[in-house]
């Protein structure tokens, strides 16, 4: 997909879905910053892409931490490519949502990609140019009991995404959403088995994605291929079933 001589930032990129798009990435060209906070997981996906022949560094930042989102925008340098996928999911009726996990939910989900996005697109702009692809759920547009605040920090992002889009396509910046069904992932394992399975039995394909088949989605939208597309959200949760 020609992405050779860019960059690219991957948000919680040292798991799950953000280590399938950071291998991606890599395969297609790009010289990827893979983020995280655990540096043992960082160091084994950038010796993965270098064994494959690709180009990765790890930087380490919380992004709960405005100052450490800060850091990680100056340490990645110019950026070409932005993915933020790093986020949480804690799923509560309203009435046990906590204070702390509700701003957890805004602070991971929403303002971390708005202060990567203010940092990093001016840059995109001064060059010209510059994708940016953000990582939702299905849960933002479908009510799923329990979500609250997971679905509304994720429908905020998809809200920001069609703004953003339309205040930097003029500057050759697009922006879209990639939003997955239940996927397989270090953070889903750690999840009830059964609450993912019955999450995919709403999917008319019936069946949890593995992380690659989202990260290809992602990696098209953020490359060349996709350049007249833009503000859109792009499910890739295995379809929804026909009522009846
Ligand atoms: P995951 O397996 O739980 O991995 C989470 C990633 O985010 C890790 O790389 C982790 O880094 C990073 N991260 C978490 N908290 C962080 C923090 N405070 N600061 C910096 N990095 C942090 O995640 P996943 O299941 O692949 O999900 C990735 C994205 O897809 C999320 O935005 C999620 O909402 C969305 N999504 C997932 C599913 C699914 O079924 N898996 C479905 C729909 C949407 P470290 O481990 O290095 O700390």
């Amino acid at each position: 997909m020609g992405m050779s001589g860019l960059t690219a930032l991957v948000t919680g990129g040292t798991a799950g879905i953000g280590r399938a798009v950071a291998v991606q990435l890599a395969r297609e060209g790009a010289e990827v910053v893979v983020h995280g906070r655990d540096a043992d997981r960082g160091a084994s996906v950038v010796a993965e892409i270098e064994t494959a022949g690709g180009s990765a560094r790890f930087v380490r930042a919380d992004l709960a931490d405005s100052g450490d989102i800060k850091r990680l925008a100056q340490e990645a340098g110019d950026v070409d490519v932005l993915i933020n996928n790093a986020g949480i999911y804690k799923f509560l009726p309203t009435s046990d949502m906590t204070e702390d996990l509700l701003d957890q939910h805004m602070s991971l989900n929403t303002k971390a990609p708005y202060l990567l996005v203010k940092a990093l697109a001016p840059g995109m702009v001064q060059r010209g140019r510059g994708s940016i692809v953000n990582i939702s759920t299905l849960a933002a547009a479908v009510p799923t009991k329990g979500t609250g605040m997971y679905s509304a920090s994720k429908a905020a992002l998809e809200q920001l995404t069609r703004i953003w889009a339309a205040e930097y396509a003029e500057h050759g910046v697009r922006v879209n959403t990639v939003a997955p069904g239940p996927t397989r992932t270090p953070g889903t394992d750690a999840m009830d088995a059964v609450t993912l399975k019955a999450v995919a039995d709403t999917t008319a394909m019936r069946r949890i994605a593995e992380p690659e088949e989202v990260a290809s989605a992602v990696t098209f939208l953020a490359s060349h291929r996709a350049s007249y597309i833009t503000g859109t959200v792009l499910e890739v949760a295995g379809g929804r079933p026909a009522i009846g």
